[in-house]
């Protein structure tokens, strides 16, 4: 008894870190400290699942491509209705195996989109194929169709969109243009695991399975994340699934004939455990972003200084950042004036990629990129994630508010 006692009073105040040591305001006593991303907290309602799981792998020794892998697999198809996934060591892995897969070649044109991660640009470039961005949409920050046909050539082969934030690309679109252009599409689906796309006609996919391939990331802070690196490839054709399974293990499809050139790409068993703990757990995370997402949007709905995040009709958005368009407010004065209230935020992306020095190209023209510039400029991401409870988003929302006003 007495230890139980010990137990719960060590766990509530060993874990409530204070926020502000020298302001002795409302808060001091109550409000647990804020993160842009809580994965302690997170992990500690799961430790139960978590580390028998572990000693499971510890016990065998099978740390690679042990059971848990292929069983993480097989519940991921099953969650994304999808043929074949396969595991793979990161994202940026997913993005250029799945390029090699496609059997991409040097010089061919791959478009994508300005406003993203540079992963998605460097695997691109990495190849030796041609990265082609273009600008994004200024509501959804995602692939402009309109600059999309613009920007197809004889060169083009493919098209990869980024479902940025957690909400898709105008999927429809994109597969009619790629259908009449013959052209691949790759999703880079790193942001929006768990996403619902709703064609015109009704019918309803996961993001990342409406391509030729999809991928994503189960880095930590990602929406379905794991305790290292991992990632995965999606896609419903078997003969890429094939071809993908050879490259990801060093060009093998008989144990040392080595047919094409591969590289060595594994998502290891420790990190499949984990993934098979929180995949049935990712729609409630999906949701408890969303509930945060509408705290915020319900708090910020009166400040004409700022624009909440829009979601467009044909895709549900998971969240993965939570991301505000700031109106003639200074928004790095914004980003200090947090920081020094203990509010963590984030500007993805502070530098549009075609003005990075890696992938500048004098093809390039400023005006085909007024969003990309605009949002460089004009965005600050707030906390998101699946624990914040309302006392820490009501403490955010009135530190902005406050500046705003
Ligand atoms: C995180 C991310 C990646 C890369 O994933 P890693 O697992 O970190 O390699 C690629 N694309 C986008 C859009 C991402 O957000």
């Amino acid at each position: 008894m007495l230890t139980k006692i010990k137990l719960i009073v060590h766990s509530v105040f060993g874990k409530l870190n204070y926020l502000y040591f020298c302001c002795p305001n409302l808060y001091f006593f109550k409000m647990k400290k804020i993160q842009m991303v809580d994965l302690q907290g997170q992990y500690e309602k799961i430790k139960d699942k978590i580390k028998p799981a572990f000693d499971h792998v510890l016990d065998t020794a099978y740390y690679i491509n042990g059971p848990e892998v292929k069983g993480f697999q097989q519940d991921l198809e099953k969650y994304l209705d999808v043929k074949h996934v396969i595991p793979c060591a990161n994202g940026t892995d997913a993005l250029q195996i799945a390029m090699m897969g496609l059997g991409l070649k040097p010089g061919d044109e791959v478009i994508t989109v300005d406003f993203t991660f540079a992963a998605t640009v460097e695997v691109i470039a990495l190849l030796r194929l041609t990265p082609v961005l273009i600008d994004v949409e200024k509501d959804t920050f995602n692939m402009d169709i309109d600059a999309l046909k613009k920007a197809i050539t004889p060169k083009t082969k493919a098209i990869v969109p980024v479902h940025l934030f957690g909400q898709c690309a105008n999927m429809e679109e994109i597969l009619k243009v790629a259908k009449e252009h013959n052209l691949f599409i790759i999703e880079d689906n790193a942001q929006a695991i768990g996403a619902d796309y709703t064609f015109r006609n009704g019918t309803k996919k996961k993001s990342g399975t409406m391509g030729n391939v999809g991928t994503t990331s189960f880095f930590p802070s990602k929406n379905l994340g794991c305790y290292g690196d991992g990632g995965a490839i999606f896609t419903n054709d078997d003969d890429l699934a094939h071809t993908i399974r050879g490259i990801v293990n060093h060009g093998m499809y008989k144990r040392y004939y080595h047919d094409v050139v591969g590289v060595n790409s594994r998502l290891d068993s420790l990190q499949a455990a984990v993934l098979q703990i929180k995949l049935p757990l990712l729609d409630s995370y999906c949701d408890a972003r969303r509930n945060a997402a509408n705290f915020y949007n319900d708090a910020f709905a009166k400040c004409d200084k700022i624009e909440t995040p829009v979601t467009s009709d044909f895709s549900t958005h998971v969240f993965h950042q939570y991301t505000l368009k700031l109106k003639g407010i200074d928004r790095d004065a914004l980003h200090k004036h947090l920081l020094d209230k203990g509010i963590p935020n984030a500007i993805y992306y502070p530098v549009p990629l075609h003005k990075q020095k890696a992938y500048q190209d004098s093809r390039y023209k400023e005006e085909d990129f007024k969003v990309t510039n605009e949002l460089c400029k004009t965005v600050i991401s707030l906390p998101m994630h699946t624990e914040l409870d309302h006392e820490q988003q009501q403490f955010i929302v009135d530190a902005i508010l406050e500046f705003c006003n």
